[in-house]
């Protein structure tokens, strides 16, 4: 009788693995930097010592599978990573069987921002409802949609790219070949692109934008003003997703979240004045912010092995 799983979030620089059992308690877990310099065979085996050491602990009889999130495009059928910039050593390595083969256990793969979605659904922001959408705004912008329960992947693992969804017609460039992305106008690295431009300073943090954001003169105005624009540049999108999935709920999770008072009074007014579904729905539709911070994928990754068949 399985009794828990394994979640591994392989992020840009570290490593971390975690036993949860069935009800969403964690048992332990381990993270750590991993050999990412030393490319492809130094992650496996760190991947591989990691699970090696929770499911010796905790007994191979009782684990029930385990789940990978990592950076990048999953082609689920053959188990591999495409379009990973974080990882491009493992690209389009049989990266599940390698893992699933050094191990003699059950391994699935998953997008990490696909995994923190299906983690807020289980255990966070999401566990009230069947069908979210999750858009993690930090970097750049990603997400996840979970539709009755499960993962909404697409075809070739691409859907909930939001990040890329047009919200500038004809705005800033983006490294997708698009001009105007939703995360060129509304991630935390677009926050601090305006602040420089605003003279507000070279490299301020999103939060550092937030708490100049406080101040009552011409500086607080000039943050106030970035945190409007990016407030209703990500109105516009929920409105489009809003008409799109007719979902009851929108979460919004990483770097820009602090300034949730500045930017979510614009985000749900243009919200409102962009979806006739929104306004039609006001009482089942909501906007708000994901709970599980940056726990989200590595639960969500522990979940799969108990809803993927
Ligand atoms: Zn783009």
């Amino acid at each position: 009788m399985p009794e828990y799983s394994i979640g591994i979030d392989l992020g840009g620089t570290n490593l971390r693995a975690a036993a949860i059992d069935r009800s969403g308690h964690m048992l332990e877990k381990i993270s750590g930097a991993t050999g990412f310099a030393e490319g492809k065979d130094a992650v496996l085996t760190d991947i591989v010592g990691a699970i090696s050491k929770l499911r010796d602990k905790y007994g191979a009889d009782g684990l029930a599978g385990i789940g990978v999130g990592v950076p990048g495009f999953i082609r689920m059928k053959e188990g591999i990573i495409t379009g990973s910039n974080n990882l491009p050593y493992l690209e389009h390595v049989p990266i599940r069987d390698e893992i699933s083969g050094r191990l003699g256990a059950r391994v699935i793969l998953e997008n990490d921002a696909n995994a923190a979605a299906l983690g807020e659904s289980w255990l966070g922001a999401g566990r009230d409802v069947d069908d979210l959408v999750l858009l993690t705004l930090g970097t750049g912008i990603g997400g996840g949609i979970i539709a009755n329960g499960r993962i909404l992947r697409g075809a070739v693992g691409m859907a909930g790219e939001f990040g890329h969804i047009t919200a500038v017609p004809g705005g800033n460039p983006c490294g997708c070949g698009n001009q105007g992305c939703l995360e060129k106008h509304a991630s935390a690295t677009a926050v601090t692109a305006m602040a420089r431009l605003m003279q507000l300073g070279e490299d301020l943090s999103a939060k550092d934008v937030f708490d100049l954001a406080k101040r009552d003169d011409v500086v607080g105005e000039k943050a106030r003003a970035i945190w409007r624009v990016v407030g209703e540049n990500l109105g516009g999108a929920i409105a489009a997703l809003i008409n799109t999935f007719n979902f009851p709920l929108y979460l919004l999770s990483g770097g820009v979240l602090p300034a949730w008072e500045y930017f979510e009074p614009h985000m749900t007014r243009v919200a409102r004045e962009r979806s006739f579904t929104f306004r039609a729905t006001l009482n089942e539709t909501r906007i708000a912010k994901a709970t599980l911070g940056n726990e989200a994928g590595l639960y969500g990754a522990a979940y799969l092995p108990w809803i993927e068949k």
